[in-house]
């Protein structure tokens, strides 16, 4: 289980969320709806460390995430793909996808384990391993970024906007990749603008609104809402 509890994050003096309460049960596959600045990225920076908590606890299992380094965060098993891919353009596939192994890297066996995997979802990674990241097509990049985060063998996956600029052909792709692993056994926290495609997939969602949590629901519940459906699905 990951678990935040009355979770508060300032930048200066400007309080980007406010006691955020969300949690996502193992297996669960957990989509964060919210418009631009609601505060989705600073929940994920937040989880996985590179952002700090001005108060609150964040639990994955038995362990307080809050103060710990980025590194061992991801050794743990919660690992992050974040908003806008952040790839090496000019290294190679197969170089940005190692880079996701770092913290495992004494574990060569399972690291080409895990490759191994990663190619066999996404056999176009296999195909472009040596081409630099920069030359791939937006889908294929969005890939290599999910593809690293999934190097680290996370137990629970946050995933920042993954189909952002993404034709609606490569979205679909994206959706099915990620429902995948989540039927594989990995968590999912999913943060989205595409809230109709997420929440098809979802178990839950939540709604933020300028640093809070505004509605929680199962997927019919919010499919079914009506403010939900005017402000994210346009109907
Ligand atoms: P988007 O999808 O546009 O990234 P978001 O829901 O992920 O939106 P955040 O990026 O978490 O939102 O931003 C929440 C709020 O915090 C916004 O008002 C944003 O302008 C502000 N913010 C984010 N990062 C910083 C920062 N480093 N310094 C100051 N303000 C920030």
């Amino acid at each position: 289980m990951l678990r935040l509890e009355n979770v508060s994050v300032n930048y200066g003096s400007f309080r980007a969320l406010d006691n955020v309460n969300i949690h996502a049960k193992d297996g669960e596959l957990v989509v964060l709806l919210g418009a631009n600045g609601a505060g989705k990225s600073s929940i994920f920076l937040t989880v996985s460390g590179l952002n700090k908590a001005a108060s609150g606890s964040i639990k994955f299992g038995n362990k307080e995430l809050v103060g710990m380094q980025p590194s061992q965060i991801v050794h743990d098993g919660v690992v992050h793909c974040p908003e806008g891919r952040k790839l090496f353009p000019g290294m190679s596939v197969l170089k940005n996808l190692m880079l996701g192994a770092y913290v495992h890297r004494k574990d060569k066996p399972g690291v080409q384990k895990t490759l191994e995997e990663v190619f066999e979802l996404f056999p176009i990674l296999h195909e472009k391993r040596e081409a630099n990241a920069g030359s791939l097509s937006g889908g294929q990049q969005q890939m290599v970024a999910i593809g690293r985060a999934l190097m680290g063998r996370p137990k629970a996956l946050l995933l920042d906007e993954p189909s952002l600029g993404l034709a609606p052909l490569v979205v679909k792709q994206v959706f099915d990749v990620i429902q995948k692993i989540n039927r594989s056994g990995t968590t999912v926290l999913l943060a989205e603008q595409n809230a109709f495609a997420a929440l098809k997939i979802a178990s839950r969602a939540y709604v933020i609104e300028n640093g809070h949590i505004v509605m929680e629901g199962s997927q019919d519940e919010l499919l079914n809402n009506e403010q939900v459906r005017k402000a994210y699905i346009g109907a």
